[in-house]
């Protein structure tokens, strides 16, 4: 068969029909709909000269077997979070899937070496909080003690869910085993972001994803009345947070591609009447550089005593989450940037903000790279995500020639072996 975007496409908006209600896509990891997805992918493997099979996390891998059992991994995530998008990992996944048959089709349903899908397992972690929860099993990064007791908002443990769908959680490291004669990864996704529309792009080129510093800041100062309380003898938490929170802007401002944000900022005793004793704020932080992340961290809590000296008060600082910048395979990242030349645009290079599996099959040590495609007004996980009919017919087109070439590329490597 052919390459056939079109049909990636009208598989999208089965697909989305099929799972949508009046709010947006529900394919929330783990649930009756995401099987359901997961059901509907099953009848579009018919016919193809292929093996598929679930591990032992609830990752789905389709492999079409090759003269060399080395293999190139495509993939995404058909999980959603609640109210999402039509095209946040589903795009992946339906591209990888174009990009199997097209292989399939040419070399007689034997390419030179192996072709495989996957779909991860609830890379959103929309329900319990745990985001990348099939490809950190994967790549041996999860850890069970810590997923075992997960809850959503219901109080249905993560255990429970899983074993629901037939899966033990205890289990979850061997998926590993999947990563036998893995020779490198590539994910198509929407940007989610403004950069590429902005500029008129319709595709770049991913780096990596960046790392991430994220911290519970809590500024303590002195609970008093707010009637009788002087302004000079205050020691106003609140006021100590403030300026912090305006303080991250020319902090990450300093580089390109950096952002800081505080998220969320509670105030104690939170009533009218009285000055803030207590403020706990969080920060979070992101670089592709880890130099650039660890100075930020440091600019940011040096100014949050400095801030906290001014205001008579104390700052402490916890860390929630952190996690290292992980860069994409420097020649993958060439092909990347080949084939959207060969498309005749202009092969932009962007970090990634949000997380993606990709990283964590990268932190595996399997050579990986992701390509990205615009996203109409920057919107994601949200029912409004969009991305013109054109750009996600070139997406596919991209993403086979990227294939393409990673597979001569693992050939080449296989040969010289
Ligand atoms: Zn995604």
């Amino acid at each position: 068969m052919p390459l056939h975007p079109q049909r990636t496409i009208a598989e999208l908006k089965e697909l989305r029909a099929l799972t949508e209600d009046a709010n947006g896509a529900q394919r929330v990891a783990w649930t009756d709909t995401w099987l359901k997805a997961r059901e509907w992918f099953t009848s579009k493997l018919q016919g193809l000269p292929v093996e598929d099979h679930y591990d032992a996390a609830g990752n789905r891998w389709v492999t079409l077997a090759g003269e060399s059992p080395q293999a190139l991994i495509l993939g995404s995530h058909l999980d959603s979070v609640p109210n999402g998008g039509w095209l946040d990992g589903a795009l992946g996944v339906m591209a990888a899937l174009e990009v199997l048959r097209r292989f399939a089709g040419e070399f007689n349903g034997r390419p030179p070496l192996t072709i495989r899908l996957v779909d991860f397992a609830d890379e959103e972690g929309a329900r319990f909080g745990r985001s990348l929860f099939g490809s950190s099993a994967f790549a041996g990064t999860a850890s069970i003690a810590a997923d075992r007791n997960r809850a959503d908002r219901d109080g249905v443990t993560l255990e429970a869910a899983l074993r629901r769908c037939g899966y033990d959680v205890e289990a979850i490291g061997d998926a590993q085993r999947e990563r036998a004669h893995a020779a490198a990864y590539l994910e198509l996704h929407i940007e989610q972001g403004p950069i590429l529309e902005r500029q008129g792009l319709p595709l770049a080129v991913v780096l990596g994803t960046k790392g991430v510093e994220r911290h519970a800041v809590t500024f303590h100062g002195q609970e008093a009345h707010s009637g009788s309380t002087p302004m000079t003898s205050r020691r106003d938490a609140l006021a100590a947070a403030a300026k912090l929170a305006l303080e991250i802007r020319p902090i990450a401002r300093q580089y390109p591609d950096a952002v800081c944000t505080m998220g969320s900022v509670k105030t104690f005793p939170g009533i009218v009447t009285a000055v803030v004793g207590r403020c706990e704020a969080t920060l979070d932080q992101r670089d592709l550089d880890a130099a650039v992340l660890a100075d930020m961290f440091g600019a940011a809590k040096a100014a949050s005593r400095r801030f906290a000296a001014e205001e008579g008060c104390s700052v402490e600082w916890s860390r929630i989450w952190s996690i290292e910048p992980i860069p994409f395979h420097p020649a993958l990242i060439g092909f990347g940037e080949e084939t959207i030349r060969e498309l005749d645009f202009h092969p932009q290079r962007l970090p990634s903000g949000p997380l993606h599996d990709a990283a964590e099959v990268s932190r595996a040590g399997i050579p990986t790279v992701m390509m990205f495609v615009q996203s109409l007004g920057g919107i994601s996980h949200n029912k409004i995500e969009d991305t013109s009919p054109e750009h996600l017919e070139l997406a596919v087109q991209a993403f086979d020639r990227l294939a393409s070439k990673t597979a001569d590329w693992i050939l080449r490597q296989t040969q010289t072996q």
